[in-house]
């Protein structure tokens, strides 16, 4: 059975936030100032367990023909013994299963995360400057430490890999065009995301934003590209590739081009939310249901009413004024 909302979108990619915690305070996701020492996170007894997330992510492979499950945070590799998860999600037929890390934990458990069937892996990155890095991850961790993450990864062989540089204006766009070079050529995807107003805590203004357009001028100049055609319908990243051959990048230009037409996502929270859009200020809680001894059937029902009547645009209809709403954290939805 597949279902669609009221502008005709069909449900097509699951996102699973394994936990609401993280090892980094990137300035864009998680500022130091909210998410400090005193701030509360999820109990262990409110997350998920494994089986209660394998359990939804079935229903909706065998209810509504997800196939894209895509595993985030927080960030998912803190959460002990992942691999079990990995290995449970693998074994649903023809899915496509992948992660979003930020690396640092990646030289221990690349291979691990390969072994319990993890086909492929996006690795976030915003420079290859160590002091700039530094400050965007904001607990001092070093950039050679995820590079090698990123290595490790290759060898594992989670490839093709690929690399997310969030864009901030006046702090990390002058590693535009280094990153691009560093990664041509390596057969691994650089992706260069438009900062976004996710959240209520990091403090966007449309100012940060170094438009796609940009982006690609920029490394154009240097480097020069020619635009590529899409995958498929609804894909995220505009891709555009090198025309010496050496490979291609992509932009995610949520804020200056919006995309919401062909958003086909859901995101399950750590806890048992769903939300239909990223920039959501209310989620549908689940987890009662699964924990309660519902059956399939009533779970599937409540998805289906969920999806029916969704009508989010969030990045069609932003405006300085909505960028100040009381939306979900990222770091608590995942990416
Ligand atoms: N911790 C993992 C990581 O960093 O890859 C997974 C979770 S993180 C929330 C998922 C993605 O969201 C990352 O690629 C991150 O860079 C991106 N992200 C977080 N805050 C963002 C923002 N304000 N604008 C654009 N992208 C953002
Ligand atoms: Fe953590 Fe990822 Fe958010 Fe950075 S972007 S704070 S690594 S969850
Ligand atoms: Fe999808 Fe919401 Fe993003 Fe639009 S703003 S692309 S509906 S998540």
């Amino acid at each position: 059975m597949s279902v669609t909302d009221t502008f005709g979108r069909p449900l097509r990619d699951l996102r699973i936030s394994v936990t609401d915690r993280c090892n980094f305070r990137c300035i864009y996701c998680m500022p130091k100032e909210v998410f400090g020492r005193d701030f509360q996170f999820l109990d262990r007894k409110e997350l998920l367990t494994f089986e209660e997330i394998s359990r939804v992510a079935r229903l909706f492979h065998d209810r509504f023909g997800v196939k894209k499950l895509r595993l985030t945070g927080g960030e998912p590799l803190v959460r002990r013994n992942l691999e079990r998860l990995i290995a449970q999600l693998a074994a649903i037929p023809e899915v496509d299963l992948t992660l979003t890390t930020n690396g640092s934990l990646l030289v221990e458990k690349a291979r691990a995360l390969r072994d319990a069937g993890l086909t492929r892996i996006t690795v976030s990155l915003d420079s290859l400057d160590d002091k700039v890095f530094r400050a965007m991850n904001d607990v001092d961790f070093p950039v050679a430490t995820v590079l090698e993450g990123i290595e490790a990864a290759d060898k594992a062989g989670l490839r093709p890999i690929k690399i997310n540089m969030v864009v901030k204006r006046g702090v990390n766009d002058d590693s535009v065009v280094p990153m691009a070079r560093f990664f041509r050529g390596t057969g691994h995807i650089l992706r260069f995301i438009e900062y976004m107003d996710v959240g209520a805590t990091n403090g966007w203004r449309m100012d940060d934003v170094v438009p796609a357009k940009e982006i690609i001028a920029r490394i154009d100049a240097e480097l020069p590209l020619e635009p590529a055609h899409p995958n498929y319908r609804g894909e995220v990243a505009k891709r555009w590739r090198y025309k010496d051959g050496q490979g291609e990048i992509g932009v995610i230009s949520s804020v200056t081009q919006a995309f919401c037409r062909d958003c086909t996502r859901i995101r399950l929270s750590a806890e048992g939310s769903l939300y239909t859009c990223l920039f959501a200020t209310q989620g549908f809680d689940l987890k009662p249901l699964v924990r309660g001894g519902r059956s399939d059937a009533e779970i599937v029902e409540a998805v289906e009413a969920l999806w029916r009547v969704r009508e989010d645009r969030y990045s069609e209809i932003r405006t300085a004024g909505t960028a100040g709403l009381k939306k979900v954290e990222m770091s608590y939805i995942g990416g």
